[in-house]
């Protein structure tokens, strides 16, 4: 599994946000998508999601893009927005239902594996509650399970870190570490750069819509001749180089 964005420029208006932006996610592989407030994270992800037209360049997940084949394009990927989105009107229970369609999953052979992740995030006997009952991070927790209930092979992940619980934050990350020995592709937009820093195998770094910088810690230090030690610093040394012009 292969997320390849090339070229990328697009956004909402005839201006676009983001410009000839290209990077890779490659299988086994978690990459931080790193970037100020309005830097164009979302844009990105929406841009990957289908839900905004690039107006030039080309998104594939596996050498596939979203015209070549909707349905297929879309259970490659498993998103798991920084606010949930749920469906007032249905339980926990059904809406793991519904992401098992969405992605034809048989549920005698879903259910098993849905038990033990809401056991892990301490859902298991909330099924037939409603979004209304659940707090902040247990919407975000829904999301998560109904995400990695599936058999994507990439996921998105908005702001991982704001919002869960520091134990769920742990859970998820061992989530991401086996689904990353199974060979899926994690893509997790950020900017709690420390947990970034522990979680991600290579990082792109964005700023104004453009890659600034991308790779593992060492070579984005060694390409712009940097001696920051950690990833923050880095970031903040770069984002004041640009302000000066
Ligand atoms: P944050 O960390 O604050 O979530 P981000 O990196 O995700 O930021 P984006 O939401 O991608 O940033 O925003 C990038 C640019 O696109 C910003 O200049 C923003 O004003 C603009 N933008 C975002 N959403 C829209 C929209 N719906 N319509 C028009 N412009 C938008």
């Amino acid at each position: 599994m292969t997320l390849k964005i090339t070229n990328l420029t697009g956004g909402y208006g005839r201006i676009p946000v983001l410009q000839h932006e290209s990077f890779t996610v490659e299988n086994g592989q978690t990459v931080a998508l790193i970037g100020l407030n309005g830097a164009g994270k979302s844009t990105t992800i929406k841009h990957i999601m289908g839900l905004l037209q690039p107006q030039q360049g080309t998104i594939t997940v596996d050498g596939l893009t979203l015209a070549d084949d909707i349905q297929a394009y879309r259970q490659k990927i498993a998103y798991v927005p920084e606010l949930p989105v749920l469906y007032p009107e249905l339980t926990l229970k059904e809406h793991l239902e519904l992401t098992m369609m969405a992605y034809n999953l048989d549920p005698q052979k879903t259910w098993p594996q849905a038990q033990k992740l809401l056991k892990i995030f301490r859902l298991d006997n909330k099924l037939n509650w409603f979004p209304i009952n659940f707090s902040k991070g247990m919407k975000q927790k829904v999301m998560i399970v109904c995400a990695f209930v599936t058999p994507a092979q990439l996921f998105i992940i908005d702001e991982p870190f704001t919002g869960l619980d520091p134990l769920a934050v742990r859970d998820l990350l061992k989530l991401i570490q086996d689904k990353k020995q199974q060979g899926a592709a994690i893509l997790m937009s950020t900017h709690i750069l420390t947990n970034a820093q522990q979680s991600a195998d290579r990082f792109v770094l964005l700023n104004h819509g453009q890659v600034r910088a991308q790779g593992t810690l060492e070579q984005i230090q060694k390409e712009f001749q940097m001696d920051a030690a950690n990833l923050e610093e880095l970031y903040v040394q770069m984002s004041k180089e640009d302000a000066q012009g």
